[in-house]
């Protein structure tokens, strides 16, 4: 039954109705958000920033870290705050997981999951039309089990994210994501190649193929996500690809060697690390050992030149002693990565980390992170020092233009551009050619050349 807010909804309906999507988490979300947008389009919405007044706001949900989940929760509060006559569709792993909780939430009209993400956009056109329920509908089942058909033709940026699978066969023991994005499914190849197809040819240079648990590409179909990037290195106009986040034992001697001998991959990867310590890997119920990343990296840094390693770090997993930690210190000054993603661990209702023996405090968790912030900050100065002494000149895509100019390189160093009247005219989303003229906190700069 509509409620007293349906009318405030329908006044819209003549004009176009509008709608913005507010999205947290990962890449995946990010790529479904625009997937969902574009299908808002279809249906005959204007889709405009979180920050105007909209009739519909819908959030895209992430349950990562508990960290995530109260940003969710202030997101969904704060799309109300934002126009107190919308409605407020909820969908992604936050919601998945715990439904009944958000659709308590004040304003909350429609709560979706992690699967079927498309029908949000077919809620709130209902929502326009019908109005407001009068309780809110929950419609999050069992977590998906099926890959979820769903493209997008543009780049919503300079950069294009393109999902290549969904779900997670893993049993890392701290992490909630398969029980709420279900099990492996992964695209076809011919599929992915399509969509960045029609990507290229509407001007996007940079495409991140990514995924769940993206080096699991393929396990449920067959094919291989070497040939996958064969694939996509070979559309006509690509100028790069990047990979979203990888499993560090995917780095084997012959996949390494296979994309090496790849064009347009950039020399850059972001590897879910996780611990520089052997006994709390095995503790997290990871595939590999330090030692083994290790190895992985110098096979990376031998065959693939100017590569940047980049990494996720967890601190404070129950077990950890200082002793641990302090190889994960020692580890990360050996590794060199360029930067890092540190979280302290967050323990996850329903995983095992949960309830293991030896948890650690809250507050030395959030100390070791502080810790490990710290020296990375001074190891990636030392890193990009190091490498525009060696390589001072180098490319950029620009990402921003008008106010400050800044893009990044092919192996994801950080650049600020020198304004001059010349760099009025460069274009967001093209690549340029820069020298670079220093580096501080992170940051490289460089001029046009
Ligand atoms: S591989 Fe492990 S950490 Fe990554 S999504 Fe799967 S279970 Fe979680």
């Amino acid at each position: 039954m509509p409620s007293e807010n349906s009318s405030r909804l329908q006044n819209s309906v003549g004009s176009a109705p509008t709608a913005a999507i507010i999205t947290l988490g990962c890449k995946v979300n990010q790529y479904e958000s625009e997937a969902i947008a574009e299908r808002l389009v279809a249906l005959g919405f204007d889709v405009l920033s979180p920050a105007d007044a909209c009739d519909v706001y819908i959030i895209n949900t992430c349950t990562v870290t508990a960290e995530a989940d109260r940003k969710s929760r202030q997101m969904i509060r704060r799309a109300r705050s934002l126009n107190p006559g919308a409605a407020v569709i909820v969908c992604g792993c936050y919601a998945q997981g715990s439904p009944l909780e958000v659709a308590k939430i004040d304003g909350v009209a429609f709560v979706s999951g992690s699967g079927d993400k498309l029908r949000v956009a077919d809620a709130a056109l209902e929502i326009v039309k019908n109005g407001i329920p009068s309780s809110p509908v929950v419609s999050a089942e069992a977590p998906p089990t099926t890959y979820e058909p769903m493209e997008i033709s543009h780049a919503p940026k300079t950069r294009a994210f393109v999902k290549i699978c969904d779900g997670c066969d893993g049993r890392c023991a701290y992490c909630i994501i398969p029980s709420v994005r279900g099990p492996v499914r992964s695209r076809r190849i011919s599929d992915i190649t399509d969509e960045v197809t029609r990507l290229v040819a509407g001007g996007c240079l940079e495409v991140v193929l990514t995924g769940i648990e993206t080096a699991s590409f393929g396990r449920d179909t067959g094919e291989k996500f070497i040939d996958l990037l064969r694939a996509v290195d070979n559309v006509p106009g690509i100028r790069r690809i990047r990979l979203g986040s990888l499993d560090p034992s995917i780095m084997r001697p012959h996949f390494i060697e296979a994309i090496a001998g790849l064009q347009h991959l950039c020399p850059h990867f972001h590897l879910s690390v996780q611990s520089g310590c052997s006994k709390t890997l095995a503790a997290m119920r990871r595939r590999y050992t330090a030692e083994m990343v290790e190895e992985a990296a110098a096979a990376l840094r031998a065959a693939i030149p100017r590569v940047m390693l980049t990494a996720d770090v967890i601190t404070g997993f129950p077990g950890e002693t200082d002793a641990d930690f302090e190889e994960t210190l020692a580890f990360m000054h050996r590794m060199r990565f360029l930067s890092a993603h540190v979280f302290a661990f967050s323990a996850r209702h329903g995983t095992p980390a949960a309830t293991m023996e030896c948890q650690i405090p809250p507050a030395v968790r959030r100390e070791r992170s502080s810790k490990l912030i710290s020296l990375q900050r001074a190891i990636t100065d030392d890193v990009i020092a190091e490498y525009i002494a060696a390589y001072p000149k180098d490319e950029i895509l620009l990402e921003s233009a008008g106010g400050q100019l800044s893009g990044h390189t092919p192996n994801f160093i950080e650049t600020v551009i020198k304004q001059t009247d010349s760099t009025q005219s460069l274009v967001s989303g093209r690549i340029y050619d820069v020298l670079f003229t220093g580096c501080q906190n992170g940051v490289a700069y460089a001029e046009v050349i």
